[in-house]
């Protein structure tokens, strides 16, 4: 094969808008971010690539929230604003409710214009402007061509740390011994007729006859009795999101998987379900570990650490599904920990940080701290810690902890001793 040639591609780009706060990426950590920053009185921008708010929680449809024991902040105003029902009277009650995609993406898209947030769909991150060790602004593609957007402060929440690696933050993938990742899942929804359906398989896909043929050897899902409806978490495709040959991949077998795994629920136990929803995009676990000022270890999941920089806690568990093909989940319990604030700090900027999924962890101590809860705990206060930044004229680095700390606490975060 020929060498592949590299292209320079230089370009003038107008700026759309500006703000005091750029959040990149509307998932969990990047909602959570831009709320946090816009109630410490701060004009924020929030660019998000889809059409929709609220992550893998709606594009993915991982309608569920996993249990961490910390139910705080906005996190908690979630809770007590859609599923008021699951609400725990403490904080450290662990809950797992399902919810609707549906009704959270139309919260979502309301609770951001009550925030004042100006939201940006369909813009897609594409590079950072960096003068020094600062941001000035970032590039996204937007639906009018490529268009700047100039901030204060930028906090890269698009799970792959994407803006992070663009402006130089070393990072790190998947295992540390081979760098394999979690693999993917195309979540999807059955709903019950009422009335024996007949079990549908297109042409190309899969036949399983037994537990141990499904692609995760289990079975995985979630029945909302109240309305008939059951989410399904039982496709596997090895592989990392964030590389264009495997998420091509992903997004071809992981749909063949879809079809074939409800044909197997239809003949055995669903017999009068229906396919009725599969999530627009597949699911992507994990991808980019960005290197910050501290890296969460596994050591500390399973010692139940604490940091005097503590901004988030949670005590989900060691939950890696088998990065190398294998049908296995490797699920620990944990009895709780706390995120420090380095964690979402690069060394080499002074005003971006990381929140959610790609924050500096390693792979075992990702599998406990990805979970949706953890990453609006996550955004809250690196949308906090931006305001704080900018209010005394700081790198992110030095912004301080006490103060961060009681502006969670303002903002209804309970930290459990
Ligand atoms: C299959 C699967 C099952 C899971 N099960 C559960 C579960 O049951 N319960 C639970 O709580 N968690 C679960 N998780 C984990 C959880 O959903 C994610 O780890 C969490 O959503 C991560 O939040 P985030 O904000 O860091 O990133 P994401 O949710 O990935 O959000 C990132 C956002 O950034 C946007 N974005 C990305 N790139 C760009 C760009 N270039 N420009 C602009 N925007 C961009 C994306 O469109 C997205 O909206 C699961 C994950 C998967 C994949």
């Amino acid at each position: 094969m020929s060498e592949k040639r590299i292209y320079e591609y230089r370009k003038e780009v107008p700026t759309h808008a500006s703000a005091d706060v750029v959040v990149i990426g509307g998932g969990p950590a990047g909602t959570a971010a831009a709320i946090g920053a816009a109630r410490s009185g701060k004009q924020v921008i929030l660019l998000e690539k889809s059409g929709q708010l609220g992550g893998m929680g709606t594009l993915g449809n991982v309608s569920i929230f996993m249990p961490i024991g910390n139910v705080t902040g906005i996190y908690r105003e979630i809770i007590a604003e859609t599923l008021a029902q699951y609400l725990p009277e403490g904080h450290d009650t662990s809950i797992a409710p399902q919810y609707s995609p549906f009704l959270l993406r139309h919260y979502l898209n309301e609770k951001m214009k009550k925030e004042g947030v100006q939201v940006f769909y369909h813009a897609d991150f594409v590079g950072t402007v960096r003068e020094g060790s600062r941001l000035s602004a970032i590039v996204a593609s937007t639906r009018e061509g490529l268009r700047a957007f100039e901030g204060r402060q930028f906090i890269d929440c698009t799970g792959d740390a994407r803006a992070a690696i663009d402006a130089g933050v070393p990072y790190v993938s998947g295992r540390e011994e081979d760098g394999l990742t979690q693999p993917m899942t195309l979540m999807f929804m059955m709903q019950n007729t009422g009335k024996p359906v007949t079990p549908l398989l297109p042409e190309g896909c899969y036949t399983y006859n037994d537990v141990s043929e499904l692609p995760q050897g289990r079975r995985l899902y979630w029945e909302r009795n109240s309305d008939g409806t059951l989410l399904v978490n039982m496709t596997r495709v090895k592989g990392n999101g964030a590389r264009i040959e495997d998420i091509n991949y992903a997004e071809t077998e992981a749909l063949k998987q879809v079809f074939s795994v409800a044909n197997y629920l239809q003949r055995n136990g669903f017999e009068t379900y229906v396919l009725s929803h599969v999530a627009g995009q597949v699911g992507v676990r994990e991808t980019n570990q960005i290197k910050a000022l501290y890296t969460l270890t596994e050591h500390d999941v399973v010692g139940g650490r604490r940091f005097d920089d503590v901004v988030a806690q949670t005590n989900y568990e060691i939950d890696i599904h088998s990065p190398d093909g294998k049908k296995t989940t490797d699920e620990r319990k944990v009895s709780g920990y706390d995120i420090p604030y380095r964690c979402m700090v690069p060394d080499s900027l002074d005003n971006l940080l990381v929140a959610g999924r790609a924050i500096s962890a390693t792979h075992v101590a990702m599998s406990s701290m990805r979970v949706q809860p953890t990453c609006y705990a996550l955004g809250q206060a690196a949308g906090i810690a931006a305001s704080l930044a900018i209010d005394g004229g700081l790198a992110c680095r030095n912004v301080p902890i006490g103060e961060l700390q009681d502006r969670l606490v303002d903002q209804g975060v309970r930290f459990i001793k």
